[in-house]
């Protein structure tokens, strides 16, 4: 049997009205694996491997009741997207933020599918998190609302049956009031959770991974082209974790980052943050607009992102959505060769079809990002053999999973005149695994 895309796409939309984001992320997908599934595995349409793929195995929502400083009750809603366990137990981050709703919790838990695959390791997909805002709130708060929310997930993880991490809002803080609840309720020391300290089963490096993660594919990309990252202008969105750590890297591998974001606005240096700027900047938190007072050579603009600016590398670490058509063509006119999402679907539909047809370097976040979860996975192996690797091991594992990534990417995404489309080669690496697991353990 053949499948049509346009058909699927509308069919997909029909069953999930009002999840635009989901939706997105299922036909940025689609549009490669379904001419693959035709040309190839034509049989695995018969099993409906696509229709039961973008059916989470199961969803999980409920309530969160917590009293804020004030003994004041405060409802939330809870959730856990169990997408999809062929090749592994759920993985997949927490996010804690208002935007949070079921078509982003979706649009996530389907993209770690197709990343956790890409690893290596055997990882299934999931996603969860909570509308709650982390924001304003006070550590004692945090602390209630972590051990409510886990009051009611803890009977649906498990280190064998589903493994949360962090996210967006949900950091080593988060994880460790999570994680003690888990241990309370459960009495049992186990890794249920990755992201955690490094005193209490966590790994080296975990921090780092996506942000590092990210530029070793960057590397990898270049070096496929002859090219290196030495001298590059790097322009980076964000100033969280994947953005602070990826641009230490680039720093580290001889690149000029010359950009960092947050909601309000770019912080722009043309001079280019060293080690010392950086350091000040994780000192700042929320307010990077402060770091042009004490560095005269960087202005704040809240009217620009960080894609206004010239640059070589373009590397959206923020959020989804983040990076539209305008600021693709901004991007391609400034002379922009490659641009490899830290944070998950920070491109448009549009954005990405105007890289695509420009034939510069796309590396899609489910391939760019995936250190992240790659190092939880590490975390995973550490916890059950009861070891803790040095930073030097990780690390060296680390760019091998990146480099097999890239390999991956590569070999399914060859195109005419040897160039190399890394959203098809991660979109059909990521989906062979899955598939295939699928079809062999039957329905
Ligand atoms: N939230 C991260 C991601 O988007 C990490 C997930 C994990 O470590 O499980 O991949």
């Amino acid at each position: 049997m053949s499948l049509d895309f346009k058909s699927f796409i509308e069919y997909v939309g029909k069953r999930n009205p009002n999840e635009p984001e989901f939706l997105q992320a299922v036909t940025e997908v689609t549009e490669d694996v379904i001419p693959y599934l035709n040309e190839y595995h034509p049989e695995w349409n018969d099993l409906k491997i696509l229709e039961r793929m973008v059916e989470p195995e199961r969803v999980i929502s409920f309530r969160v009741s917590w009293l804020n400083d004030n003994n004041e009750v405060q409802v939330n809603r809870g959730y856990r997207v169990q997408m999809n366990s062929a090749i592994g137990p759920y993985k997949g981050g927490l996010r804690f933020s208002p935007t949070v709703n079921l078509s982003i919790l979706k649009f996530l838990a389907f993209e770690q599918v197709f990343k956790n695959s890409l690893t290596g390791i055997p990882l299934g997909g999931g996603k969860g998190g909570s509308d709650f805002d982390p924001k304003g709130k006070s550590d004692a708060e945090i602390m209630r609302f972590c051990q409510s929310f886990m009051t009611e997930l803890f009977r649906h993880v498990g280190s064998e049956t589903d493994v949360p991490a962090g996210d967006i809002g949900v950091g080593e803080r988060e994880i460790g009031y999570l994680f003690g609840q888990y241990k309370r309720l459960q009495n049992a020391f186990t890794g249920v959770l990755t992201g955690k300290g490094k005193a209490w089963g966590g790994s080296n490096i975990r921090p780092e991974a996506t942000g590092y993660g990210l530029l070793y594919l960057v590397q990898e990309i270049l070096k496929h082209n002859n090219d290196a990252l030495t001298g590059k202008q790097v322009a980076i969105s964000g100033a969280g974790n994947v953005a602070y750590f990826a641009a230490e890297k680039a720093l580290q591998l001889g690149a000029k980052v010359i950009t960092l974001s947050n909601s309000t606005g770019t912080l722009y240096d043309p001079e280019g943050f060293d080690s010392d700027k950086l350091a000040h900047i994780n000192t700042l938190g929320r307010d990077i607009n402060e770091y042009t007072k004490r560095y005269g050579s960087a202005s704040f603009h809240t009217d620009k992102k960080p894609w206004h600016f010239a640059c070589d590398i373009a590397l959206p670490c923020a959020t989804q959505n983040e990076l539209d058509a305008k600021d693709a063509k901004l991007l391609l006119e400034q002379g922009c060769i490659c641009i490899a999402e830290g944070a998950n679907m920070p491109s448009t539909a549009e954005a990405i079809h105007i890289f695509q047809d420009a034939k510069v370097y796309f590396a899609p976040g489910k391939a760019a990002n995936a250190g992240g979860v790659a190092v939880s996975g590490l975390e995973m192996s550490q916890n059950w053999i009861g070891e803790q690797w040095t930073r030097e091991e990780v690390d060296s594992k680390l760019q091998g999973i990146m480099a097999r990534i890239h390999e991956t990417c590569v070999e399914y995404g060859k195109e005419k005149g040897q160039h190399i489309n890394y959203l098809k080669g991660a979109n059909i690496g990521g989906f062979i695994k899955v598939a295939s697991a699928m079809k062999a353990q039957g329905l």
